[in-house]
């Protein structure tokens, strides 16, 4: 059986030492709830801060909490107070918390949280690496972890890892903001697979991924040099059949065997029969709205005067993050609103608001899901929200009302619910009133198809989706390395070379012998370019050709004290060693006149992007433009050139981020012919990594070497990384 290692902040289990002794009890949580029924049914592992301070650990507290550990197959890491402050209450959880559910004016930017931050990371990094076995699968989950899939991939590049978060991603305009935002998203970005709740989210990140780091994307995979990154939502279900079992088994019982909290309520009932009981249960957090909701009760209680005493709100706060300064504030404004509604409207036989601000065990929180005539789920921002999901799954007559924020996740699958807008408070309280209203007919007929796709798509399908796409990852990954050189192949190349005698190398430059920079410019050979370039050019066997769209005179200037010969603009210019550039194919330009305006047009409306003229063509730039506008513009750029090139015998030549026009016919595949002329080479070795370069690869002989730089679909009979793997592989043909 395959190995899973799940790794959390936190453990699914938490760990107490009192008197000497280690004591370790089920922690609450949505991660937690969701995935405990999931990781048994696999042989897998858990790895997670145990959840006390290092420094009240001794040497045999470790390895006394470890063996405990091990028999529930968890793997504990642990953390030193300064750890859990920065890396935890601080970046975790006053940083990535507060901006990623927009509340950008709650966010600390503080240098030492992000150290820590990722120092944790780290510290998580090496234990997997201990443990790690080849052929397992490791599945990271949430914000707290977000530079791990990126360093654990750097010492095990072989290793499937999926990603899973838990909040919202926001939108660029927000996560931009984040000084250390690229290494958040190269961190994520060692996952194979990355997983989000809605597609929101998910469009959110590959929106980010795009503008910040430039990988581009086709559908939901995003592009790196050596590897494929799948981005897919997985909207997290519950443990339904826990949830329905437990309310009908509580049900069921007759009145005096009930737990003591569910006789309460009853008695309750039987006092009040026409009370109706709204419920409200969150994390005492900001993003759940708990304020904003309580206002909106207000409003509700004010307009709708004949429901006094006929209504009243169960208030469960659960304490959270007690030691940040924003929860307790929160805590104070929610007691005081609390204090001011129920000395409002409360009298001696009714009170508006029961309040509780502890933690429910499982049994009464069942007990409150069932008995609660409505649900009132207004979050101001949530990943996914799994109360509205559980109050669903124990409606076993399938009565009852959930209101639910637009602002959840879960309101993207939950569309029969009462979706309302948390900030609006008229809109939440005229819900309140619908919800009362509502025919009880009604509430069965939502319910009904609500509590069908709960069932069908519960935590278990969840997790099993999640795998299923993680697991198909890894035969994408290795189509890709079927061209790869490998090193037989590599050995083989060398032996074709060293049997050659008269040998060609017909080399592209940007992106194969240098990286893309944002200024052309700024792309000049390196020393380590030239001494490659020496090396290859010493051999008097070897001819060496740059084959490139750059201009003359960049190519000239650069390459002027080498013995490399020059193919410049795709193949119009070329200069033998020695020699003057020649036109290789002779051409016209009146029809630059025609197009430059309407490329012109593009500039103006396109910022940052600009028109490069070669001799004989016309380059429209977009590099350095918003990516998602420069895409848009070179579709519109290219369907509006469409009837005017034809016309006038030209054609588009669509590269990296630029569109270019020239005459037909020059391309380098032909140039490469017209080089070789009848010269016999009995060894050619042809390496691009541009749609240009295509051309190459398609017109030399089939026993030429071609080689492709990067992933997309080619011609050529290898692939290669990058610009460092072509330095390395021309580095040893001396
Ligand atoms: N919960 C609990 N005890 C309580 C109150 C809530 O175990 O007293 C659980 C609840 O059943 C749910 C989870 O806490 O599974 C809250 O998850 P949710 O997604 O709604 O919010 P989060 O706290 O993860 O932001």
């Amino acid at each position: 059986m395959e190995r899973l290692i799940i790794v959390s902040n936190r453990l699914p289990l938490s760990i107490t030492r009192k008197d000497g002794n280690i004591s370790v009890t089920p922690s609450v949580g949505g991660l937690a709830t969701g995935m405990k029924s999931f990781y048994k049914s696999y042989e897998s592992l858990w790895v997670g801060w145990s959840g006390i301070n290092e420094e009240n650990l001794s040497n045999e507290d470790k390895a006394l909490i470890t063996d405990k550990l091990s028999i529930e197959n968890c793997v504990p890491i642990h953390l030193t107070e300064d750890e859990v402050d920065n890396y935890y209450y601080g970046f975790s959880n006053k940083t990535l918390w507060p901006l990623f559910h927009y509340f950008t004016q709650n966010t600390k930017y503080v240098n030492k949280y992000w150290d820590i931050y990722k120092k944790v990371n780290e510290k998580f990094a090496e234990t997997i690496l201990e443990i790690v076995r080849p052929g397992d699968r490791i599945w990271i989950h949430d914000y707290h972890l977000m530079l791990l899939p990126e360093l654990v991939r750097a010492k095990s590049p072989k290793v499937l890892i999926g990603f899973f978060m838990h909040i919202p991603f926001p939108s660029y305009e927000v996560f931009r903001v984040l000084p250390w935002r690229n290494d958040i998203l190269n961190g994520i970005l060692g996952a194979d697979l990355v997983g989000f709740h809605t597609y929101d989210y998910e469009r959110h990140f590959m929106s980010c991924v795009r503008r910040l780091l430039g990988h581009e994307s086709v559908f939901n995979l995003i592009r790196l040099q050596n590897r494929t990154v799948k981005v897919d939502n997985f909207p997290m279900g519950i443990d339904y059949q826990k949830f329905k079992k437990t309310a009908e088994e509580q049900q069921s019982r007759d009145m005096r065997s009930r737990s003591t909290f569910q006789q309460e309520i009853d008695r309750y009932f039987l006092a009040m029969p026409e009370r109706k009981l709204i419920l409200s249960i969150d994390r005492l957090d900001y993003s759940k709205g708990i304020a904003r909701r309580l206002e909106a009760y207000n409003l509700f209680l004010k307009r709708n005067p004949e429901y006094l005493k006929k209504i009243t709100l169960v208030l469960l706060a659960v304490p959270s993050r007690e030691g940040i300064d924003q929860y307790q504030q929160m805590r104070e404004e929610v007691d005081k609103l609390v204090g001011q509604i129920n000395g409002k409207y409360g009298d001696i036989n009714w009170i508006p608001i029961w309040y509780f601000y502890r933690s429910l065990p499982f049994d009464s929180l069942i007990s409150l899901y069932s008995s609660c005539d409505m649900a009132l789920v207004t979050p101001v921002r949530d990943g996914m929200n799994l109360v509205s999901k559980e109050y669903i799954a124990c409606r076993t007559q399938q009565t009852g009302v959930l209101i639910l924020s637009e602002m959840a996740g879960a309101s993207k699958e939950m569309g029969e619910a009462l979706i309302v807008n948390p900030h609006n408070r008229k809109e939440v309280a005229n819900a309140i009133r619908e919800a009362i209203e509502m025919p009880e007919e009604e509430q069965v007929k939502r319910n009904k198809v609500l509590q069908e796709r709960l069932e069908s798509y519960d935590v278990i399908k969840w997790a099993q989706d999640f795998m299923n796409s993680l697991i198909k990852m890894e035969e994408i990954q290795e189509k890709q390395h079927v061209k790869r050189i490998s090193l037989r192949i590599e050995g083989k190349i060398l032996e074709h070379y060293q049997n050659a005698e008269q040998r060609l190398f017909l080399i592209d430059y940007d992106g194969t012998l240098v990286n893309f920079v944002k200024n052309p410019a700024d792309a000049k050979p390196d020393e380590e370019l030239y001494a490659i370039i020496n090396q290859l050019t010493t051999n008097p066997k070897n001819t060496v050709v740059i084959i490139s769209g750059r201009d003359q005179e960049s190519l000239g200037q650069w390459f002027a004290n080498t013995k490399v010969h020059l193919i410049a603009e795709h193949g119009v210019w070329m200069r033998r060693v020695g020699k003057d550039w020649i036109v290789n194919e002779p051409l016209k330009n009146e029809w630059k006149e025609t197009v430059r305006p309407s490329m012109q047009f593009y500039v103006d409306r396109t910022p940052g992007s600009f028109i490069e003229e070669k001799q004989y063509s016309l380059v429209w730039h977009y590099r350095k433009s918003d990516p998602d506008l420069g895409m848009m513009r070179a579709v519109e750029l290219k369907d509006e050139l469409r009837n005017l090139v034809q016309n006038l015998n030209l054609e588009i030549m669509d590269g990296r981020k630029v569109v270019e026009i020239k005459p037909i016919g020059i391309n380098k595949g032909r140039a490469a012919m017209r080089f070789i002329g009848t010269t016999t080479y009995d060894f050619i070795l042809a390496v691009g990594d541009d749609r240009t370069d295509e051309h190459m690869f398609e017109y030399l002989p089939p026993e030429a070497r071609t080689v492709k730089v990067g992933m997309q679909n080619t011609q050529a009979r290898y692939s290669v990384q990058g610009v460092s793997n072509v330095r390395e592989l021309l580095n040893k043909f001396d």
